[in-house]
């Protein structure tokens, strides 16, 4: 909800809007189309409900920009004047046709749009990733003569690096699942003998205790169930001696500002471990430390996870390391930077995100390790996690 913005969260926000106006001209689009997504709180501090009716910020190039909200929702939008005009649609009206005449106000009194590369009167609209299918269909019925892009392709890489307002964010977040982390690490919440969704909701109250506004994930995944990385927490009850992966995050907002992730795993062991389990541990360690190191400024994405693959591989475990290693992190848990092979985006200060190797045995055990970093000023990492990053033993 966008009520008593701060004069800081208002001039970061501007400064988001003048960044992706400028990609916008550089890449010749006319209007950014926001709806559902982490774009539109990103550049309006207001979150659109993920129903039916339409909400869409038109941002144009060139001009003022207009936040197109059912009636019903605008008293949730008050007090973001300077940023976009509201224009409130009842339930009797087409938000289609109300966007449709935004951009065609454009093509009257701006000249016909664009001229030269995409022709005499067509307009470039870029559009959210996350709008509905049926959003994107009727807009393109309506303005036949448009091109179309993903809305990411002009704002993903703006928002993968975070400002001051940003970092501070994820730096609480971090802190605070970093509190709950050491709550399981301490043994202050109990694993043997209670079903993961339990323990999965413990975690989840825990998120909220220490500050988070919203819990986005609790996953516990025990002994087999460990080896599925996104494992759904649910009635099996945990037992002495086997891996336990936990893996949760939240929302946690400064100042009554969209709020920004945390996400964090640690392995605990409920029990003196194996030795093939501790033989792995030390792998899955060394791996995820020497990939955080890595992870410079100016090193390209693919290479953090070359690095914590190939230290996998080595030890004779490559093929049960079956995910990337890290996304980034922001508004949204998954956004990019994605640390995958293929990805030979060079990091940059300002970058957020996880790096969580794992190694999976089906059907027997799976541990995973997981911190956030952040590429400071200087260009090197700086893990926002530092609960305990061994194998921790509880309940022994
Ligand atoms: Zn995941
Ligand atoms: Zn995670
Ligand atoms: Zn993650």
């Amino acid at each position: 909800m966008v009520t008593e913005l701060s004069d800081r969260a208002l001039a970061a926000r501007q400064a988001r809007i003048t960044r992706v106006r400028r990609r916008m001209e550089q890449r010749g689009v006319d209007a950014l189309l926001l709806s559902h997504g982490a774009d539109l709180p990103w550049l309006t501090g207001y979150r659109a409900m993920p129903l039916e009716r339409l909400t869409m910020l038109v941002l144009r190039q060139a001009g003022e920009s207009v936040l197109v909200v059912p009636s019903l929702e605008a008293p949730r939008v008050a007090g973001a004047d300077d940023l976009f005009t509201l224009l409130p649609w009842t339930d009797d009206q087409d938000p289609i046709d109300l966007v449709a005449s935004i951009l065609g106000r454009k093509d009257r009194t701006g000249g016909a749009g664009r001229t030269g590369a995409t022709g005499e009167g067509t307009i470039r609209c870029a559009v959210s990733d996350r709008a509905w299918a049926a959003t994107v269909l009727g807009l393109q019925r309506q303005l036949a003569a448009a091109e179309w892009i993903e809305a990411s392709a002009i704002t993903s890489s703006i928002r993968a690096v975070k400002d001051e307002a940003e970092l501070a964010a994820l730096q609480m977040a971090g802190a605070a699942a970093d509190r709950v982390a050491a709550k399981l690490q301490g043994g202050e919440i109990g694993l043997v003998g209670r079903t993961e969704a339990d323990v999965s909701g413990q975690i989840a109250a825990l998120l909220i205790e220490e500050g988070h506004q919203q819990v986005n994930f609790a996953i516990v995944g025990s002994g087999p169930n460990a080896a599925s990385p996104h494992h759904e927490p649910g009635g099996r009850v945990i037992v002495a001696g086997e891996t336990v992966v936990c893996d949760f995050g939240g929302s946690f907002s400064l100042d009554g500002d969209v709020g920004y992730c945390s996400d964090i795993t640690r392995t605990l062991m409920t029990g003196p471990p194996s030795s093939q389990i501790e033989q792995c541990y030390q792998v899955l360690l060394s791996a995820q430390q020497a990939a955080v190191s890595s992870a410079r400024a100016g090193v390209s994405a693919e290479h953090v996870d070359q690095v914590a693959r190939s230290i996998i591989l080595d030890a004779g475990f490559g093929d049960l390391f079956i995910h990337r290693t890290g996304h980034g992190i922001g508004i949204e848990e998954h956004e990019d930077p994605y640390l995958v092979a293929g990805n030979s985006e060079p990091l940059e200060p300002g970058h957020a995100f996880s790096v969580e190797p794992g190694i999976y045995w089906p059907d027997r055990f799976g541990m995973r390790l997981e911190d956030i970093v952040v590429i400071g000023s200087d260009g090197s990492p700086q893990p926002l996690n530092s609960a305990d990053h061994g194998l921790v033993v509880v309940d022994a």
